[in-house]
This record gives C-alpha cells, sequence and structure tokens, in this order.
C-alpha cells in the first residue's frame, strides 16, 4: 500500500519504517515485534514509561501505516528480590533472594508483591492507550517453555563464560559502572544458570555439575542444600541476565528493542547481547538508546510511597494526550522533564495552542504527525476534554472554591458567558486534574483562604483616596457582573479617580495606582499581597460576600 514519505527529522515515522522493513526481511509474512522490559520490583515511575512509549509509538506508527506489529511487555516477574523498596516493611527482607512471584503481595490485595507492582502500571497503560501483550517470565520459566535454551546455554557455557569474561576486564576499568551484575562466574566453572533452590526458595546457589549428555544439574545452597544431580527441566532457575535477554530477543523475535542509554555502554548487558544472540538463533534486535525522564516540583501532599512520581501521579494532574505528547515530542536522546510544579499550566497552554494550530489547519506536517501520535492511537481517539478552559483558570477556580462542585459550575458560567459552560461533564477530565494538582501539589500556605470575617482594622485605617476606590468598585460591580465587566471596572477604577474616562489608555502612573488598588483587594479579601486573579476571584465570591468584605463599618 503507498504510504507517506516521512519528513527526515521525524525519527518516529523514520524508525517504524526500518522495524517494518526489517521485520519483514527476518521473518517475511510475519508482524515485527518492538519489546519493553519491566522489572515489577518495586513502584514503577515515570522515567520506566519511556521504555514503554518509545516502542509504542514505533508499533503504534507501524499499525497506522496498515501493518500489524507486535507490542511486548516482558515482566521480569521472575528475576530475585534484590531489596526492599523504600517505604516499605523492613520484614520482606527475609524474601530476597527470591522470585518476585514468590514475595508475598504488601497489600494482601494481590496474588503476589510482582502483580500489586504491575496493576497500576498496567492500569496507566490503559488509560494512554498502550495496547502490550504481556508476558510474565515467571510463566515462561516455570512452563518450561525456555528449557530447550537453558540446556543450549548449560552446554555452550565455555563460550558464553569466554565472551562474559572478555567484557568484564574491560569493565574493571569502570568502577563507576553500576548496572547491577549477578552475571559473575561462582566457580571456576562458569554456568550461565542460576537455581531458585528447592529447599529454600532463595538463588544462593552455586551449581557444582551439569551433565551435558543427560542434562542433569547438581547445586548447593548457602541453606545447607545439596541438590541433583536432576534433570535441569525440572528445576525452577533463570539464565543470567546478560544470556536470558538476548535468549528472549531470539525466543520472541525482537525486531526493536531500545534501551535507557546506560545500556548502550561497552560491557552493558545489551553490548553483551549482542555477541551472545546469534547462539540462540537470533539476531540483535533494532535499537538506540533513550535518555532520562526527570520531574520538577513532584513532592506530592500525601507523600506515596516509593517518593519518584508513577504514570498514574502524572496521570492524576495530565489528561492522557498530554502525557503521551510529554514522551512524543522529544528525539530519544533528548532528556524529558515532566513538570508537577506550576508549570503544569504553561504545559496545558502549550498543548491547547498546538490543538487550536491543528484545528485552524495551521501546523505544520511535524507538528501534525506529533499531535496525531499524542491524541490518539491506531485503535482510536482517546478521550478529551470537551471543553478545554485554560487549566490555570481551573486551577483557580478549584483553589479559591476549595473543590465545591456547586460553585465551580456556578463561576465557570460565569465566566463562559455568553456561551455558558451547562454542566461539569464539559470541562472534564481537565477540571478533575485541576483539582488533583490543587489539592496534591500546591503548597496549603499558597492556597487561597478567603477571609471568614471583613478585616476590621485595616477598613478602619483606609486613605481617602482607598474608600474612594472601593466605593468606585462596589457600586460599579451591579451594572456588569462578568468576566468582561469586572475586568475592566478592576482597571478603571484608578483611572475614574483621577477624573479619566474608564476606556482611557494606561500610564505609567495609572499602573502604579491599579498595582496599589490590587494589593489592597488581596489583603481584604484574601489576607495575602497576591492571588489568583482578581476577576476570577471576585465572580468566585459573588457580590454579596464581596461588599461585605470591602465595605467599611
Ligand atoms: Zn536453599
Amino acid at each position: 500500500m503507498a504510504r507517506p514519505v516521512a519528513p527526515a527529522d521525524d525519527w518516529v515515522a523514520r524508525t517504524a519504517e526500518q522495524v517494518r522493513a526489517e521485520g519483514e526481511r527476518r521473518h517475511p509474512g510475519e508482524a515485527p515485534t518492538c519489546a519493553s522490559g519491566i522489572s515489577p520490583s518495586g513502584p514503577v515511575h515515570l522515567g520506566n514509561l519511556r521504555e514503554l512509549m518509545v516502542p509504542h509509538l514505533i508499533a503504534d506508527e507501524v499499525r497506522r501505516g496498515g501493518a500489524p506489529c507486535r507490542h511486548i511487555l516482558s515482566w521480569d516477574d521472575y528475576d530475585r528480590f534484590r531489596r526492599v523498596p523504600a517505604g516499605f516493611p523492613a520484614e520482606f527482607a527475609e524474601y530476597i533472594g527470591r522470585p518476585l512471584t514468590a514475595v508475598p503481595d504488601p497489600c494482601h490485595q494481590h496474588p503476589n508483591w510482582a502483580e500489586h507492582f504491575k496493576e497500576p502500571l498496567r492500569d496507566s497503560l490503559a488509560r494512554l492507550g498502550v495496547r502490550v501483550t504481556e508476558i510474565s517470565q515467571t510463566q515462561m520459566y516455570t512452563s518450561g517453555a525456555y528449557t530447550e535454551q537453558i540446556v543450549l546455554a548449560m552446554r555452550r557455557r565455555a563460550e558464553i563464560g569466554a565472551v562474559l569474561a572478555r567484557y568484564r576486564t574491560r569493565r574493571a576499568a569502570r568502577p563507576e559502572d553500576t548496572e547491577p551484575d549477578d552475571d559473575d562466574p561462582q566457580t571456576a566453572v562458569y554456568y550461565p544458570f542460576r537455581p531458585y533452590c528447592a529447599v529454600c526458595g532463595r538463588d544462593d546457589t552455586t551449581v557444582t555439575a551439569f551433565d551435558d549428555e543427560t542434562t542433569e544439574i547438581s547445586y548447593t545452597c548457602a541453606c545447607g542444600a545439596r541438590i541433583g544431580p536432576t534433570p535441569i527441566a525440572q528445576v525452577a532457575g533463570k539464565l543470567a541476565w546478560k544470556v536470558d535477554w538476548p535468549m528472549r530477543w531470539a525466543y520472541e523475535r525482537v525486531t526493536f528493542e531500545p534501551a535507557g542509554v546506560d545500556h548502550s555502554s561497552p560491557g552493558s548487558s545489551f553490548t553483551v547481547g549482542g555477541e551472545l544472540v546469534s547462539l540462540f538463533g537470533g539476531e540483535m534486535p533494532l535499537h538506540f538508546g533513550y535518555s532520562f525522564v526527570g520531574t520538577s516540583g513532584s513532592a506530592k501532599m500525601s507523600g506515596s510511597a516509593g517518593g519518584a512520581p508513577t504514570p498514574a501521579d502524572a496521570l492524576e494532574i495530565f489528561e492522557a494526550p498530554l502525557v503521551r505528547w510529554l514522551y512524543a515530542r522529544r528525539r530519544p536522546e533528548q532528556a524529558i522533564t515532566l513538570a508537577f510544579d506550576a508549570e503544569v499550566g504553561r504545559v496545558y497552554d502549550e498543548w491547547d495552542a498546538l490543538s487550536r494550530r491543528v484545528a485552524e489547519g495551521k501546523a505544520d506536517a511535524a507538528a501534525q504527525a506529533v499531535y496525531a501520535r499524542a491524541s490518539g492511537t491506531s485503535d482510536g481517539p482517546l478521550p478529551v476534554t470537551p471543553r478545554p478552559l485554560p487549566f490555570r483558570t481551573l486551577a483557580s477556580v478549584a483553589d479559591i472554591t476549595a473543590g465545591d462542585q456547586a460553585q465551580i459550575l456556578r463561576i465557570l458560567r460565569d465566566l463562559t458567558e455568553p456561551d455558558p459552560v451547562v454542566t461539569l461533564a464539559e470541562v472534564r477530565p481537565r477540571l478533575d486534574c485541576a483539582q488533583a494538582w490543587v489539592a496534591e501539589y500546591v503548597r496549603p500556605a499558597d492556597r487561597t483562604q478567603v477571609r471568614d470575617e471583613p478585616d476590621v482594622a485595616r477598613l478602619a485605617a483606609l486613605t481617602e483616596s482607598e474608600r474612594g476606590a472601593l466605593k468606585l468598585l462596589t457600586e460599579g460591580m451591579t451594572t456588569d457582573w462578568s468576566l468582561e465587566g469586572l475586568t475592566t471596572l478592576l482597571y478603571g477604577v484608578p483611572k475614574l479617580q483621577l477624573g479619566l474616562p474608564i476606556t482611557a489608555p494606561p500610564t505609567p502612573e495609572l499602573k502604579v495606582s491599579q498595582r496599589a488598588l490590587f494589593i489592597l483587594l488581596y489583603q481584604l479579601l484574601i489576607g495575602k499581597d497576591t492571588g489568583p486573579r482578581l476577576p476570577t476571584l471576585l465572580l468566585a465570591l459573588g457580590p454579596d460576600r464581596v461588599r461585605a468584605l470591602l465595605t467599611p463599618p
């Protein structure tokens, strides 16, 4: 079928085309496979989401082009439990060395530890429109799916050991290397398979013999167990990580698998895997390194366990297409920063501006492509907010009203005259995002607390000019109680005081008076020098409350 030619700088289109062509060359007539791997050893944070979003964007692009493409999510849930993550009871140390699926669930609602961390990610992926085929490594290993590959690796242990040893020498010169390494030889003879002890369930095991003919294995364990000889097919255990990964590239016929930049260094599992994959009858996937994902202002008030924000945290304050956009708009080598602070409003404004340009047909081809990838997938569009009011406005309203739904609707109605919002459903899910942001990321000291009682002392100390300004304001309010009317009035009061028409152009002198008036109003209404936009604040409070707080005794 005819395919549009991708712009040279469009990495998604370019990679998708390479994946499609390479898949066809390797396995004609078969869908290519993009792969992601996640270890459910603790909370899966936003940085890990790039491991999923990059292959997703490519697989989805292939599908948009009309061809099938598989995106597998390999759960590394048969990995050993290495350490108890921060925020979890120290008693879990008891399970160190066991597979993640053999550690109890910390909340007693899931079958095991791994499932506890899979569930929130699975939910986030569904909301993001990321369609994956999940593969549990526990299921694969314990079902015997890899037995043939394990026997092969054990028979070729000398070759594998030599490759690992060659890279290990190089790695010795790089003390900063912190990549977890469970591949170091346990004995003079290297065995790429490590059993989980049949007695204690841990992997503190040492292989002592393997018979290439009978495939029988013997091992000892730190717990004192001495097992074997037993056919390896009946022994729980897994291949060392650097052998396991290329084995799976071959097994799943992976066409494309990117990795974090740290994986592409010499001696990394990626490099070593590239040397070992042919042993298993496969080829190294197409790949590139992607850069890091950082966050700003991400300290959540309620303090979720584990600290670093998760995709679910991001989806609480960003509509799903925005999260996709934050990943899709950056090239892989560019770092991504997700804002949880006041920048959130700016991110929404940029997104809204892009959406408008696309709707008006004013976006260039690159911007249109990024927008299409963010706002939907080959499966269809993602849900949007029917009336995308500016995030900052919604956040202000959520702040002023402390979340009161009836008040929010009343204010939004006033704000959107002459085409008023009729129900809050029109402004959801964005309103929910704004409410969550105010509740979770705006410090209580920065939130708006409207005075319950007038500031009697300040009102008694008003100057003549201040008194006059408040009078002009409270009287003027009755004429036009709308966002536009109140804006004109607020900026107009100092003009009227100078005997100028309310429509007079601004002057430096006027700006000083306007600023002084705004500070006075903030003090009298919310007891601070700054706050949400005043017209919005006045609308939120309603004329009676405003008058009560601004009228001298
Ligand atoms: Zn043991």
